[in-house]
């Protein structure tokens, strides 16, 4: 047993060589599709001033009043301390960027991504941890709406690329700095005469930022569902643009529905805002994905005016989902071990370079076993084929089907190969 001093920190999760597969699956496709819808990549620090954090979330969301991961360096003072926190997010890094290398100037829209660890300290359970990966994309200098129906095609694409069955996006459009304040008054009339109803945070946000009230886990369920509907607020230009995602998707087929308590927690969202669940699994552990669009958020932090709509897409959830409807993965390419038992390791590594040369998954078995213990390792660790090195020229060697046994001398290099890419 480890050392319970030493163990993973509360919230986090060690990555195990079993694991792997599904991650580079979920990476790769991300990867790929982000690639293919013409993004680029960009990194960002993975902390940054806790005053980016209160300014782009706001200081009444979650993030930031409970889930900061406050740090400072060994010898930091407490105003270090206050100074900096670990990302829950990274659009309010990535829009910093933005603004601090000057990217307005370049031809936009900017469409860039990302992907990472992202840190809330939450209290942990099933799909909710305190360091977790987000695949982002963002989307700087489009005013939409057709983007915004481009990105939420593409988070359905990537689950159904992955095999995920049954993704719907749940949608709603929370308006803009014209129809958001009328809209705020109806929240805060509708639940002034329920308070005995909210919870104490909720009860405390009020005033501050209603529609956070919807958003709240723990809202009396019917209560939310008599609460005043952001759609039936929106100005012209906001339910123009509404109208016209809702049919984009439509005419894309991408499944969705419009969810009214949708509003996310973070302050900068306009207008469309969305979230990715498996249809039937909506509770509050179960979003797969969520983004929408923040028109504010650049200027907010001392950009120019500049609309901007991304998506961050939790990869541990989308891995579990991945694992819970046993979706199959794309076999590995085969594994060749090389074996020999009559040279200090020397030929092996040789042959072992010639046909990684070529592409080929080497292992190669350097200690000075007994052939037959070699081979029992190899096949133990998954490879498929034994390369037998003997003595004679290193051109010459035995290549052994470790499924079948089957066995055949005194092949070349070439023919190897040859044999090995039939699998
Ligand atoms: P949010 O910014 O809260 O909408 O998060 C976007 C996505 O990240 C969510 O839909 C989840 O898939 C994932 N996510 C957020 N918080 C956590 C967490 N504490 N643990 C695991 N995944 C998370």
């Amino acid at each position: 047993m480890a050392d319970p001093k030493l163990t993973a920190p509360r919230g986090t999760r060690d990555l195990l060589p079993e694991d792997a597969p599904w991650w580079e699956r979920a990476e790769t496709v991300a990867r790929e599709l982000a690639h293919r819808y013409g993004f680029s990549r960009v990194e960002i620090p993975l902390f940054e001033r806790v005053e980016l954090f209160a300014r782009g979330l706001g200081e009444s969301s979650d993030a930031v009043e409970k889930e900061m991961f406050r740090v400072s360096g060994a010898r930091g003072s407490d105003e270090e301390r206050a100074e900096w926190a670990l990302r829950p997010e990274p659009t309010a890094g990535i829009v910093r960027a933005f603004i601090e290398h000057g990217m307005h100037v370049r031809p936009g829209p900017l469409r860039l991504t990302t992907i990472g660890p992202m840190f809330r300290y939450d209290r942990p359970q099933a799909g909710r941890y305190r360091q977790f990966t987000q695949w982002d994309v963002e989307v700087i200098g489009d005013p939409g709406p057709a983007v915004d129906a481009e990105l939420i095609e593409l988070g359905h694409r990537f689950y159904r690329d992955l095999g995920i069955a049954g993704v719907e996006a749940r949608v709603n459009s929370i308006g803009d700095a014209t129809c958001r304040p009328a809209y705020r008054e109806a929240l805060v009339t509708y639940f002034a005469a329920h308070t005995e109803r909210l919870t104490d945070d909720s009860r405390r946000r009020l005033h501050l930022n209603p529609l956070r009230v919807l958003d709240d886990r723990h809202l009396d369920p019917e209560l939310a569902a008599g609460a005043p509907r952001s759609v039936d607020h929106l100005c012209d230009a906001c339910r123009a643009h509404f109208e016209t995602v809702l049919r984009l998707l439509d005419a894309l087929g991408c499944a969705h529905v419009v969810d009214h308590r949708l509003v996310r927690g973070l302050d900068y969202y306009t207008r469309t805002s969305f979230e990715f669940y498996v249809a039937g699994r909506e509770g509050q552990q179960d979003a797969l994905g969520g983004g929408g669009r923040y028109d504010g958020l650049v200027e907010l932090l001392g950009g120019p005016p500049t609309p901007g709509i991304g998506f961050g897409i939790g990869l541990d959830r989308t891995i579990l989902a991945m694992q819970a409807q046993a979706v199959p993965l794309p076999a590995p390419p085969p594994l060749v071990a090389v074996v020999g038992a009559t040279d200090d390791g020397v030929a092996r590594l040789r042959v072992a370079g010639a046909l990684r040369d070529v592409g080929i998954a080497v292992r190669p078995d350097g200690s000075a076993r007994k052939l037959g213990k070699q081979i029992e390792s190899a096949v133990k660790a998954g490879a498929r084929w034994a390369v037998i090195v003997g003595e004679g020229e290193l051109e010459r060697v035995a290549l052994k089907d470790l499924a079948s046994g089957e066995q055949r001398d005194d092949l070349d290099i070439p023919a190897v190969v040859a044999a090995v890419r039939l699998t």
